[in-house]
């Protein structure tokens, strides 16, 4: 019969660094060790206000707990408390804290004038303001009235220069602001890899 052991003795037993082998050990001798384990797993390293989110990479939607402190996200794991993925994450999902915070992220764009033979940086908000000029400049360009549809003259209202592609990381919120934007401007090419 398994030997039911205190968290305490397991913890001087298995001695931190050499941890692995000592639990092994303990469970090859019969040691019953799972409300241990479980006792320290539920032992946060990572102390902060928890919210509840969603993971944003696929549309399985996996919950997860995000931990906040100061105004900063310190930590992402999954929500135990969540039906689809009862607090386990893929791998992709289990990167999430490295999406939120990342010091490799670009925070300049890349420019290249007309012309010109090489590439600048520029700020985002100067990128977002010559993304939005060229996307009025060919919206009202091939703006489509009226066309012929199955033989006769019809009111199509349509833009067929633009198309969407949206990614599986932009999540509903996003969607629907990108979707009002577009349909707005008369573009119906719109796709997306999930949540649409
Ligand atoms: S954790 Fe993995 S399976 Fe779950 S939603 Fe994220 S990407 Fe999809």
């Amino acid at each position: 019969m398994a030997r039911l052991i205190s968290r305490r003795k397991f913890l001087k037993l298995s001695g931190g660094v050499v941890g692995g082998v000592a639990v092994s050990e303990l469970i090859a001798a019969g040691v019953d060790v799972s409300g241990v384990m479980a006792a320290a797993m539920a032992q946060k390293i990572k102390q902060g206000q928890e919210v509840p989110s969603i993971c944003p990479y696929c549309a399985v939607g996996c919950g997860q707990i995000v931990t906040v402190s100061g105004g900063k996200v310190i930590d992402i794991q999954g929500n135990p408390d969540s039906p689809i993925n009862e607090g386990t994450l893929c791998p992709k999902g289990a990167a999430n804290y490295q999406l939120a915070v990342n010091s490799n992220r670009w925070t300049k764009a890349k420019y290249r004038a007309p012309n010109s033979d090489h590439w600048e940086d520029i700020s985002l908000d100067d990128a977002m303001n010559k993304i939005a000029q060229k996307f009025q400049q060919t919206r009202d360009a091939n703006f489509i009235e009226t066309a012929q549809v199955a033989g006769k003259q019809k009111v199509v209202n349509h833009v067929l220069a633009i198309a969407s592609l949206g990614g599986a990381t932009i999540d509903d919120e996003w969607n629907y602001l990108h979707q009002k934007l577009l349909r707005a401007a008369n573009v119906v090419s719109i796709e997306n890899q999930a949540r649409i």
